[in-house]
C-alpha cells in the first residue's frame, strides 16, 4: 500500500474509531454498509429514521421499500433481471434476503416487504463492524465516506449538498419523459430533421394530421393518472409541467408547446404536419430515443397504450416510462466518476437514487459497487470501473458520462448496452447481451479480485435465529 494511502487511512479512522461513514440506512447505504463490513472495515451507519422520517417511509426498519413490494423481473430477458444476477454473483445481501423473502408474483421478484426490511435490519444488527447511528447527518465527515441518503434526503443534507457541488449540480424534482428503443421506431412514417434546418437531422419527428392530435388529446385526457401524493403538490414550473396538464388547459396547447410543428416538413407530404412529437437521440450509440418533453403522470399501462396511438410508434418498445415525483439526484455527468467518487473530493462516494439511478435495484447495486470501491481506496488500491457490457458498468457508464447534457435519472436496460455481434433481435439478442454480461462480471471480479461469493457471513441473514434489531 502506498505511504500516503496508508496515511490516509489512519486519519480517516473517526473518533469512534471507524473507517468508513454511510448516510442512509436505505436500499444502497445498507448493501454498501454490509459490504464493508464483510471485507473487514468498520462502518458507521447513520440512518435519520425513526428521530425524523421522509414523506414516503413508514417504519424504523432499515432497506425499507417504500412503494411496490415489486423487484421488477426476476427474468435475464430484461435488463433489471441480469442486474439481479450480476448482484447476486457480487455475493448482494439486497438479493440474498430478496430471494428468502420472496412471494408470488408471476415472472417478477416482489418480496414481504416488511420481512425483506426485517431480515435486512438483522443482518446489519449482526454484525460487530457496523455501529448503527440513528441520527440525521448534516454535514459530510471529512474521511471516507459513502453518502446514500436516497431521493428523500433531508433538507439540512441537501443543502450541504448543494455547497459542496454547487448549486445547479444538485436537483429535487424529476420530471421523466419516456425512452423508446430506435430499433422499434417505425421510419416509413417518422421522420429525421431539425426546426428550420438548423442544426443538421438530429430530432426524429412523429408528424400527426389535425384529427390525430385531436385523437390524441383525449386520449390523454382519458387516461388514468398517477395520484398526486400530499407531499408532492407543487405548481408545476414550466420546464416539467406534465402533457396532461398542458392538454387541461387547452386542445391545442400542446400544439404550441412540445408539439409545435413549426420549421419541420414532412418529406411524405411535403407539408407541415399540424402537430409533431419529437424524439431526441439518447445515447451516443443511438440505441435509444427521448420523447421531448413528454413527462407525464398517466399511469404505466395507459402511457404504452396512449403513445402507441402516435404515428410511427405503434410497435414503439419503451425502456423507460414518463413520471414526474420529488426526487432528489445530483448532476452526476458533472459530479460522479465511474467509480462513484465525486470528482472533487475522491474520498466521498455516492450510491443509490441520489447519483441518478432509478429503482430498488438499482439503488442497493449501486450501494455495492460503492463498497467495493470505498474499500479499495481505503487499503491504497486503485478503484475499479466495470466493464460497459454489463449491467451495472452500462448503468454507471450512463450516469457518469460527462458528454451528457440535461441529466435525468435512468433505469437497467439493454438500450444502454454497447452492441453486440450477430442478427439476432429481441429475445434471442437480450439472451446475447446477458450471457456475455454475466462472462464479463465474472472475469471481472477475478482480475479485480471482487469476492464473487459471499462470506459466510450471509448465513447469519438466514433463520428465524436472526432477531429483529433496532
Ligand atoms: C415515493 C417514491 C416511491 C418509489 N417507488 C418505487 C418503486 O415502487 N419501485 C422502485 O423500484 N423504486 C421506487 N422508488 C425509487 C427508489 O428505488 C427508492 O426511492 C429507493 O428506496 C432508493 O434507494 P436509496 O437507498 O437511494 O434511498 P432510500 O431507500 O430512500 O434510503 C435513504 C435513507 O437515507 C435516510 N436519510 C436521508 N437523509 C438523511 C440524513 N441527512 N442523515 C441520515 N439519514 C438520512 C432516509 O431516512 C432513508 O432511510 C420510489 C421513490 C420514491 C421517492
Amino acid at each position: 500500500m502506498q505511504q500516503d494511502r496508508l496515511d490516509e487511512r489512519q486519519s480517516a479512522v473517526s473518533a469512534h474509531g471507524e473507517l468508513v461513514t454511510v448516510i442512509g440506512g436505505g436500499l444502497a447505504g445498507s448493501e454498501a454498509a454490509w459490504q464493508l463490513a464483510r471485507r473487514g472495515i468498520r462502518v458507521r451507519l447513520y440512518e435519520m429514521r425513526p428521530q425524523r422520517s421522509t414523506e414516503a417511509h413508514k417504519s424504523d426498519r432499515l432497506a425499507e421499500l417504500v412503494c411496490s413490494n415489486s423487484l421488477r423481473s426476476a427474468s435475464l430477458d430484461a435488463a433489471v433481471g441480469l442486474l439481479k444476477e450480476e448482484m447476486r454473483r457480487l455475493g448482494s445481501l439486497t438479493m440474498r434476503v430478496a430471494d428468502e423473502t420472496r412471494v408470488p408474483a408471476g415472472s417478477a421478484l416482489a418480496v414481504d416487504r416488511d420481512l425483506f426490511a426485517q431480515r435486512i435490519t438483522a443482518a446489519i444488527a449482526a454484525v460487530d463492524e457496523i455501529t448503527v447511528v440513528r441520527e440525521e447527518l448534516t454535514e459530510i465527515p471529512s474521511g471516507v465516506c459513502i453518502i446514500a441518503s436516497g431521493p428523500l434526503t433531508s433538507p439540512a443534507l441537501s443543502w450541504t449538498l448543494q455547497q459542496l457541488l454547487g448549486q445547479q449540480y444538485l436537483y429535487f424534482y424529476d420530471a421523466i419523459a419516456p425512452i423508446i428503443s430506435a430499433s422499434s421506431i417505425d421510419r416509413s412514417i417518422v421522420f429525421a430533421a431539425s426546426r428550420y434546418g438548423k442544426g443538421g437531422d438530429d430530432y426524429l419527428n412523429c408528424p400527426m394530421t389535425r384529427d390525430e392530435y385531436h385523437a390524441f388529446v383525449d386520449a390523454v385526457l382519458a387516461a388514468e393518472k398517477v395520484p398526486t401524493r400530499d407531499f408532492e403538490r407543487c405548481v408545476y414550473f414550466e420546464g416539467c409541467m406534465p402533457i396532461e396538464e398542458m392538454a387541461r388547459r387547452g386542445r391545442e396547447t400542446l400544439a404550441f408547446g412540445p408539439m409545435k410543428p413549426v420549421g419541420l416538413i414532412d418529406p411524405r407530404t411535403g407539408e407541415r404536419p399540424f402537430a409533431v412529437v419529437q424524439l431526441r437521440q439518447d445515447n451516443q450509440a443511438a440505441t435509444l430515443y427521448s420523447m421531448v418533453g413528454f413527462q407525464t403522470k398517466m399511469t404505466y399501462p395507459e402511457q404504452r397504450k396512449v403513445f402507441r396511438s402516435i404515428p410511427g410508434l405503434q410497435g414503439a418498445e419503451f425502456v423507460r416510462l414518463g413520471s414526474l415525483h420529488r426526487n432528489t439526484f445530483i448532476d452526476s455527468p458533472r459530479s460522479l466518476s465511474s467509480t462513484l467518487q465525486l470528482r472533487s473530493r475522491p474520498q466521498t462516494f455516492l450510491a443509490g437514487q441520489l447519483v441518478g439511478v432509478e429503482g430498488y435495484v438499482e439503488s442497493a447495486a449501486t450501494g455495492l459497487l460503492a463498497a467495493i470501491n470505498a474499500s479499495r481506496y481505503l487499503n491504497g488500491l486503485p478503484c475499479v470501473v466495470l466493464p460497459a457490457t454489463t449491467c451495472l458498468g452500462s448503468l454507471v457508464g450512463y450516469i457518469s458520462d460527462p458528454q451528457r447534457r440535461d441529466f435525468q435519472p435512468m433505469n437497467a436496460n439493454y438500450g444502454l448496452f454497447p452492441p453486440i455481434d450477430g442478427r439476432e433481435r429481441g429475445r434471442e439478442k437480450r439472451q446475447r447481451l446477458a450471457d456475455r454480461a454475466l462472462r464479463d462480471i465474472e472475469s471481472w471480479s477475478v482480475a479485480a479480485t471482487i469476492e464473487p461469493i459471499a462470506a459466510p457471513m450471509l448465513g447469519q441473514v438466514d433463520g428465524a435465529a436472526v432477531s429483529e434489531a433496532n
